[in-house]
């Protein structure tokens, strides 16, 4: 074990050690709260199934408190001056760094995500608040229309307060994606970290306010989707609905937000083709691929998790990718040679385990892996896999498996590719590989996708639509896109002399 992975696992315990006695609380209008269920239940550690403490399960009185808090706290927040909201996001970004170190070990132990990649997590996170903070003084920008007889121009105002409800594949970050934005525009948010990975929601909004952000602006409740989730929903006080999370829930979130029309902006599930040519340079698309699947567990919604590689270079493609899988270091996530941990939670391993043997029924092979790793014989670890001889219409080419698993079908030619690519009932990220500019072009045009890489791995710049296609999702953040979710549009028409006005009852 090295001195960094001793160093961790301390430091980790001492952070979680504050819960070991008190259960987790919720977050309301700027303090620390027990809720009003007088229930529990237990997080566990993915690397051992340990517990590692008590969080309290938020009820209808706990919703109702904090969503009375954002909508309180909304009337200040909104007038509060642009260069104002941003100076205060610019701190909560500076107190991310600062907690940058705490916020990744806790984050990694509670969800299961290596440590190496989770230190880059929290910082992109501070990144996520630097950009929206710098947009928040312009945030109110409309459009100027001019027409003949008048001036019709556009101005913006914050939507109101905002329910936000977030995943347990990488929480923090997610988090952060939503809730910056949300706060740079004006809104007020009412936060619900998945119960799977709570810590870092909650450390969110506390360093947030401990930074200087209102009491009340953010709100943070924890508990069960099902409940606190859904309550939220359905709160009328809440304006807009911010969710990341399973398609299948996202298609819940809708029927419960009907009643009170809420505005819905949904990131889905993917099952995201790598498109790999024969002309490709194929030493860079084979550290791509291995990266997009086996980096984050494979708990990633732009996982390319289909490989489409051309028939030509099938075989050499393989087996270099064998060696390459044969190599990865699974173990601890906060070891820092780890490079796949454990799955955040039994259910989920049992999951994913339950495509091996699918894989053989519809008569694809396991090239390697395909079988739960006992690592120090606990944790929920399982053996980077990679199925090949799939068809696409096999359900390891249709299902989101969310985990380090990857199933191979080849293809003849760019048609092929395309039909392939698109015949899938999500369309959140592709990935292509080749050197025929004209073909990526007409693929990116082509492909049923919502963010399209060309000879990349998934590279995020923030000003860029993020967001996907069909069960994927709806909606767009990153940029503007994010203002316009988390704000209304007005238009101003003005008239501009003594133009005719119908004259009735004359
Ligand atoms: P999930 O849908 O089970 O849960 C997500 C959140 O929704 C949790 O906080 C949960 O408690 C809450 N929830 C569940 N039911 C609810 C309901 N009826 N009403 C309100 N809230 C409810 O998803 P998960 O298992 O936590 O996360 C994995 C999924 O997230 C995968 O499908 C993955 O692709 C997706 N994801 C998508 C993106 C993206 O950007 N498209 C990013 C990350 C994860």
């Amino acid at each position: 074990m090295s001195n960094d992975f001793n160093t961790n696992l301390t430091d980790v315990g001492e952070l979680l050690n504050r819960f070991k006695n008190d259960p987790l609380p919720h977050f309301i209008n700027g303090k620390r709260n027990k809720g009003k269920s007088n229930t529990t239940f237990e997080s566990i550690a993915p690397s051992d199934n340990s517990v590692i403490g008590e969080i309290v399960v938020g009820n209808s009185n706990d919703v109702d408190l904090a969503c009375n808090a954002a909508s309180d706290a909304f009337e200040t927040w909104r007038r509060t001056p642009g260069k104002e909201r941003k100076s205060i996001l610019h701190k909560v970004a500076d107190a991310i760094e600062k907690n940058a170190r705490n916020i990744a070990l806790v984050e990694s132990f509670d969800s299961g995500q290596a440590i190496r990649f989770m230190n880059k997590a929290a910082i992109r996170g501070a990144a996520n608040f630097r950009f929206f903070a710098d947009m928040a003084p312009n945030a109110r920008e409309g459009k100027s229309m001019p027409a003949d007889e008048h001036l019709n121009y556009s101005i913006r105002q914050p939507i109101g307060p905002v329910g936000v409800i977030t995943p347990w594949n990488t929480p923090f970050m997610l988090s952060t994606w939503k809730i910056a934005p949300a706060l740079a525009a004006g809104c007020t948010v009412v936060h619900k970290p998945a119960a799977f990975s709570p810590y870092t929601g909650m450390m969110l909004s506390e360093i947030a306010h401990d930074a200087g952000l209102p009491a009340g602006v953010l709100n943070c409740v924890h508990g069960f989707g099902s409940e606190a989730g859904k309550l939220i929903t359905e709160h009328p006080s809440i304006k807009a609905l911010a969710f990341v999370g399973d398609s299948s829930t996202g298609r819940n979130i809708m029927q419960q937000g009907a009643p009170t029309l809420k505005r819905i902006h949904f990131e889905l599930g993917g099952k995201n083709p790598v498109i790999v040519f024969d002309d490709a340079d194929l030493d860079r698309a084979l550290d791509a691929v291995v990266f997009m699947i086996y980096s984050l567990n494979g708990e990633r919604c732009t996982s390319s998790s289909r490989l489409l590689i051309q028939e030509s270079i099938q075989t050499e493609f393989i087996e270099k990718l064998i060696q390459r899988i044969r190599k990865l270091n699974v173990g601890h996530p906060l070891d820092p040679d780890t490079e796949v941990g454990p799955l955040v939670h039994k259910q989920h391993l049992e999951k994913v385990c339950s495509y091996f043997d699918l894989a053989i029924e519809e008569g694809a092979k396991v090239a390697i892996g395909g079988k739960k790793l006992v690592v120090d014989g606990k944790g929920n670890y399982v053996e980077p896999t990679l199925f090949i001889n799939a068809k696409n219409s096999m359900r390891i080419s249709q299902e989101e498996i969310f985990g380090p698993v990857l199933t191979v079908i080849p293809f003849k030619d760019e048609n092929e590719a395309l039909s392939i690519a698109n015949d899938n009932e999500y369309g959140l990220a592709g990935y292509v590989w080749t050197s025929n500019v004209e073909r990526s072009v007409r693929l990116a045009n082509e492909l049923d996708i919502g963010m399209i890489w060309i000879n990349s791995e998934n590279n995020r710049h923030l000003p860029a639509p993020f967001g996907g296609m069909k069960s994927s999702g709806i909606g767009r953040d990153g940029g503007d896109y994010s203002f316009e979710f988390y704000m209304e549009t007005k238009n101003v028409c003005m008239a501009l002399g003594s133009h005719n006005i119908p004259k009735l009852g004359k």
